[in-house]
């Protein structure tokens, strides 16, 4: 429903006005990652009235995210979380142009899910992603809001490359894997998460209606509530910032492999992918075990692992102790 009135509780603004109202109408915002705050943030931009939204993410809805994951019902689980976001968050705004991004976001695919957008809003689960986003927003030249949350903690940090700090100036070298604490590892507070994708949403706003960003972290305690804020200085060595390397937008790899953070799940993205027809694939399937639709994607179960696969080729694979096993049971029932 469109009308004159629709945004004026926040068009009265000074802040935003008629004029920030209108600059958020011609904007194009990324959400990448669709989980506790990519929820909040996507929710908040949408009923903002910001004039294109594409949603993002690799993975399907567990009964687990509901925690915290306020776009999704029950009636969501198993079905892929852009398409599940994008059909609630365009019946909250018909007027916006809501698009559902079902993929992984990886040296790969990143330019083009992002070729046309005017700000990203992080709300991934790991640091490699966040390293390519910010390579990536670095060379466009346009903000990413970061956000961060873990047990009852929470942290905000939006860039604008080279006007403030970069995220690799922030975090100059990548811890080894499995040395941080995961949502499933320490829990998530759901309060904090949701105090996070909102702070971001907010900082997104603000930059989009002309604001400049102010180069400082926020760290949100979220238990007692409470806001710090720290001033982020661009490290001249910065290896992207800095010296203009793009480690991690310049990998390249036939596979792309990734575990979601902490379950026993990993993504497989064969990259050189193409159109797969899921309902023979499930018909074929159907002698080696149970297959049926979900959505946009094909649910196997054969094995005693679930394997849920994409139109466009990629897989989720559930039950697999690494890597080299994903790819071969990928190899065996999908097909490369
Ligand atoms: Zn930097």
């Amino acid at each position: 429903m469109a009308g004159p009135d629709r945004y004026r509780r926040q068009t009265v603004l000074p802040e935003i006005g008629a004029k920030g109202q209108r600059a958020l109408g011609s904007s194009r915002v990324a959400i990448v990652g669709l989980g506790a705050l990519g929820s909040v943030s996507s929710d908040l931009l949408v009923r903002a009235g910001v004039g294109r939204v594409r949603l993002v993410d690799r993975d399907v809805v567990e009964l687990v995210n509901l925690q915290r994951q306020t776009l999704y019902s029950e009636a969501d689980v198993e079905t892929p979380k852009a398409e599940a976001a994008a059909r609630r968050l365009q019946s909250v705004n018909a007027a916006v142009r809501v698009e559902a991004v079902p993929r992984d976001v990886h040296s790969g695919t990143v330019r083009e899910i992002l070729a046309d957008i005017d700000a990203i809003i992080d709300g991934t689960d790991n640091l490699e992603t966040r390293f390519l986003l910010n390579e990536a927003a670095m060379d466009r030249g346009i903000p990413l809001v970061y956000g961060g949350a873990i047990a009852t903690y929470g942290m905000v940090f939006a860039i604008r490359s080279p006007e403030t700090a970069c995220f690799r100036c922030f975090n100059p070298n990548a811890p080894p894997p499995g040395s941080l604490p995961t949502c499933e590892t320490a829990g998530i507070f759901n309060a904090v998460s949701a105090e996070v994708g909102a702070i971001q949403a907010g900082e997104a706003i603000r930059v989009l209606v002309g604001q400049a960003p102010s180069g400082d972290l926020l760290v949100i305690d979220g238990w007692r509530p409470e806001i710090q804020r720290i001033h982020l200085a661009r490290r001249r060595d910065c290896a992207a910032c800095g010296r203009g390397e793009r480690e991690y937008l310049g990998a390249r790899r036939s596979q792309v492999l990734a575990s979601i953070c902490g379950s026993d799940t990993i993504s497989l993205d064969p990259i050189r992918s193409g159109t797969i027809d899921l309902d023979g694939l499930g018909r074929r399937l159907e002698a080696l075990g149970s297959a049926r639709r979900a959505g946009g994607v094909l649910l196997v179960d054969v094995e005693g692992r679930r394997l849920t696969v994409f139109a466009d080729g990629r897989a989720l694979i559930r039950g697999v102790k690494d890597e080299t096993e994903a790819r071969a049971v990928y190899a065996k029932y999908v097909g490369i």
